[in-house]
């Protein structure tokens, strides 16, 4: 369906659509913009042009409407106990990360709160009605207008006013005349200056009217009633009716301080310390000048770079000026609103990383880096992460708990920033032309190098405005679900026994059995789910090697044949097997709270894989883990073994379940029913899960992790074994360790001994050397080294290739022996690591015959290797060493045949 259309039918119809009492009581008359002919409301009969096509656009900055001024922080407070007074329930923002979709990473408008997907319905489930809440969303398509346009923000707080029309909530009416006396009455707007916009909104199959309302050109929030479904032509109202008005609290703060920019107002102290480090005047006349200018130009074009040149121009900045003030403040508006972000990110369990989400968050913390070295700033991350914290913990204490783990996580990130610099520059130098877009996103993805990182190196000198946009729909929605087709229709939902008494036997009636697969009426087989293998066991004579749920019904497969449908079956449940699958699944909620405390509170459930006997549990963390870690993490989680901590199961209502105990308890991902089964060991872990458990942790007997691996950015692998597998291990691995430290000793007394004989030989080395050159004519052998003498005026042959010798124990028997007797030739082949070397000496008549080199190539060769030197020293050697024999033989008939 087309907006536009929409638009055009309910604007025929105004009375029916937009037409609400408060217009009626306060004289409101219904205009047609005299530019682009959109109709608004207003009580001002001087009024012609829409708020977009006013003059008093953004006239606000340097001359506030209200006689009040309220900084972020105190603007919400005025919000909060004006929708309180008037019967609504203030709820506490909802994370960042959001945790109960499974299309979205990030909470990106407050409504999105209470929407929970059932198949492939959204239903509404509201904690109170009606509400509001200060809800901080993250965006990031228009990143590149963050720090520019002094009005954009990578996160902002969305306030939503939502109600359900029912006896407590209301509808149209109300909901007008309170955001019209929440202007008007508490921040004390002249109501002259109120004016209502008529839009429609269409998402999701719904669709409905809504009015925007705007003060001297800022638009301050957007009133819409979800309505209806259907199309055009044929719709019809909704069951259920929802209110989602939003406004952005930046802007209310804006609109009351009337600052050049809405950075100034609601990033607390922090800018303002910032710009008196850099020395820019923040109450330059300039600045009003220039952001009012910057206002208006942007309803004019579209490019963000066009944008900035007029205004400029406009204005009329020197260059000076836009060097020394406007393009640091630029940057500083950017670094104060991107740690923000993070801070929020980070707190509420997400890490900068290469996937899913956290690649905008990795993006972020590089353009803050990038843009201090650019413009040579040298700020302290640290200080600006904890002067916000203080600021915005009037509004959001629960960000006091995480201070220093964002500090942390921020610290690696930068870190690892700065190591891969190098890579980076030499990608860049190697560019030969202008980056396009997709060259752009190609960098990012492929090589982490960032547009501003680009722009740092002035390789290009604006970032494309469609470059943000295009990375984050790239990056926005996750996780598309595949769920095969089994056709099951009309048969009745299963009766689940393993969440009641949870007989290992019983029986049951076959409902249907097709190919290998059976379903029953009721079943104690568990199926695979939530990263729990399923049961085995029989059902019959038949055994059951699978069980798998689809939907509400359960299918069993069954190895050679199956039963006949309608016939009552016997049904055994594999307990050894079950028991050990139990006993890893709840050592997986203990483990994961265990990681928590010991890492820090970024640690969630990645995911988690539980068999019989061996288990493993995937983490979000952001460096391997140390032997240290994964001791106190083992622990830790012993400890709760060894106290033998009560594990209760309770089912509670969605939306109480999530209000008791916050949405740490879906570790396990989302949970698609309105009633959640919460596992709690004591205090020490809560979760939403549909697992078998223990009931004492005692039964786990013993917890012993065997591996942890980094199996992807941020993501780190425990594997696991509990009960008696992990005795098993135990012993076994201390049975290995005492066999390895056995072996070890043998080999130490091996070489000791080793030593020892070598030692002696080298004290009877001169009686050796007298021996061997005493021998006489023939082949003599002298402890293992062969002496083989001819008649005197030819070379003797003299070779060992005994182990006992090492490298020194050759080279000095060899120089002693020519020394002693220039007709001798000495050949040692020995062993070294994995190769096998030769040294030769030929004397120096022998040398004549017969030269070293010649004989070390010929046995290196022998051996596969290669050997060099001269006449009267050479060495070489192989790999070979079965030829050793053969080697020295031929280098023997080599010297003797002379
Ligand atoms: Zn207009
Ligand atoms: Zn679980």
């Amino acid at each position: 369906m087309d907006k536009k259309e929409i638009l055009s039918k309910f604007s025929a119809d105004p009375e029916r659509y937009y037409k609400v009492k408060l217009f009626d009581n306060e004289g409101f008359e219904r205009k047609s913009c005299a530019t682009c002919k959109r109709f608004y409301w207003t009580i001002d009969e001087n009024r012609v042009n829409c708020p977009d096509h006013s003059d008093d656009t953004y006239s606000f900055i340097g001359n506030p409407p209200t006689a009040k001024r309220f900084d972020y922080t105190q603007a919400w407070k005025e919000v909060e106990s004006f929708f309180v007074k008037n019967g609504h329930t203030s709820v506490n923002r909802y994370p960042v990360v959001c945790r109960w979709r499974d299309d979205l990473y990030f909470t990106i408008a407050s409504i999105v709160d209470f929407q929970r997907v059932m198949g492939s319905k959204v239903v509404f489930e509201f904690p109170a009605n009606p509400l509001v809440v200060p809800q901080t969303c993250l965006r990031f398509k228009d990143l590149e207008n963050v720090g520019l346009t002094g009005r954009h923000f990578s996160s902002f707080c969305m306030i939503g006013q939502h109600s359900i029309p029912n006896s407590q909530g209301y509808w149209k009416d109300e909901c007008i005349d309170l955001d019209y006396r929440l202007v008007t009455e508490q921040f004390g707007v002249d109501k002259k200056e109120v004016i209502f916009v008529e839009d429609v909104w269409e998402g999701g199959g719904s669709f409905g009217s809504s009015l925007e309302f705007f003060v001297k050109g800022l638009e301050l929030g957007n009133a819409v009633f979800t309505e209806f479904q259907g199309d055009l032509s044929n719709y019809k109202t909704l069951d259920q009716q929802i209110i989602d008005m939003g406004a952005g609290l930046e802007r209310f703060a804006w609109l009351t301080m009337g600052t050049p920019t809405a950075y100034d107002c609601c990033f607390g102290p922090i800018t303002n310390n910032l710009l008196q480090q850099v020395g820019i005047d923040a109450n330059d006349e300039l600045l009003v000048t220039y952001f009012t200018e910057i206002a208006k130009h942007l309803e004019r074009f579209s490019d963000l770079s066009e944008v900035r040149k007029n205004a400029i121009k406009t204005s009329g900045l020197s260059d000076e000026q836009i060097n020394k003030i406007i393009t640091p403040l630029e940057g500083i508006y950017l670094i104060v609103d991107h740690i923000r972000t993070l801070i929020f990110a980070i707190s509420d369990g997400a890490l900068p990383s290469n996937v899913g989400g956290g690649y905008n968050l990795r993006m972020m913390l590089r353009r803050i880096i990038s843009t201090m070295d650019r413009l040579s700033l040298k700020f302290d991350m640290n200080e600006i992460v904890d002067t916000q914290i203080n600021y915005l913990k009037n509004m959001y204490p629960e960000l006091e708990k995480t201070r220093e783990d964002i500090k942390t996580i921020i610290g690696i990130e930068s870190g690892r920033y700065e190591n891969s610099k190098l890579r980076m520059e030499k990608i860049v130098s190697k560019l030969n032309q202008k980056p396009t877009v997709d060259d752009l996103i190609r960098l990012y993805e492929s090589d982490g190098v960032t547009p501003d990182y680009l722009k740092e190196m002035k390789v290009i000198s604006d970032i494309p405005s469609t470059f943000y946009s295009k990375l984050s729909q790239l990056h926005q929605s996750k996780k598309q679900k595949e769920q095969d087709q089994v056709s099951l229709e009309k048969l009745p939902d299963t009766e689940l026994l393993y969440y009641g008494d949870d007989p290992k036997e019983f029986d049951a009636k076959v409902l249907k059995s097709f190919d290998k697969y059976v379903v029953l009426d009721k079943t104690s087989f568990y199926a695979r789910g939530g990263g729990q293998e399923p049961d085995h066991g029989t059902i019959e004579k038949f055994e059951v090697v699978d069980v798998v749920k689809h939907g509400n019904v359960v299918v069993h497969e069954l190895k050679n044949g199956i039963p006949k449908e309608g016939s009552t079956v016997s049904c055994v449940i594999d307990s050894k097997r079950r028991d050990g699958i139990t006993k890893n699944h709840t050592s997986t909620h203990i483990l994961n709270s265990s990681t928590r405390s010991v890492l820090g509170s970024w640690v969630w459930q990645h995911s988690a894989f539980k068999e019989e006997d061996h288990a493993r549990l995937d983490i979000t963390h952001h460096s391997a883990l140390t032997d240290d870690e994964t001791a106190k993490i083992e622990k830790l989680a012993n400890s709760i073994v060894e106290k033998n901590m009560s594990v209760t199961i309770e089912s509670f209502d969605r939306g109480t379940a999530e209000q008791k105990y916050g949405f740490k308890i879906y570790q396990g991902g989302i949970v698609p029913v309105k009633s959640v089964r919460i596992v709690s060991i004591e205090d020490f872990d809560v979760e939403a899960c549909g697992g078998t458990h223990v009931k004492k942790t005692g039964e786990i007997e013993l917890i012993k992790i065997t591996r942890t691996k980094r199996i992807q950015d941020g993501v780190v692998r425990i594997e696991f074994v509990s009960g008696p597998t992990a005795l098993d291990y135990t012993k076994q691995h201390d049975a290995s360790i005492i066999k390895k430290s056995a072996e070890l000793k043998e080999k130490m007394e091996m070489k000791e001994k080793r030593r020892e004989k070598k030692q002696e030989l080298r004290e009877r080395f001169p009686i050796l050397v007298d021996s061997i050159i005493q021998s006489k004519i023939g082949t003599n052998i002298v402890d293992e080294i062969i002496v083989d003498m001819t008649e005197s005026g030819k070379p003797n042959f003299c070779s060992t290739i005994s182990d006992q010798y090492d490298e020194l124990f050759h080279t000095s028997l060899g120089q002693k022996i020519i020394e002693k007797d220039p007709w001798m030739v000495y050949c040692g082949v020995f062993e070294d690591g994995d190769k096998i070397r030769t040294i030769i000496y030929s004397g120096e008549q022998a040398a004549k015959y017969k030269k070293a080199v010649d004989i070390a190539k010929l046995v290196s060769e022998m051996l596969g290797g290669a050997g060099g030197g001269n006449q009267r020293f050479a060495q070489g050697g192989g790999k070979e060493k079965f030829k050793k024999n053969d080697a020295i033989e031929k280098a023997k008939a080599m010297v003797l045949e002379v």
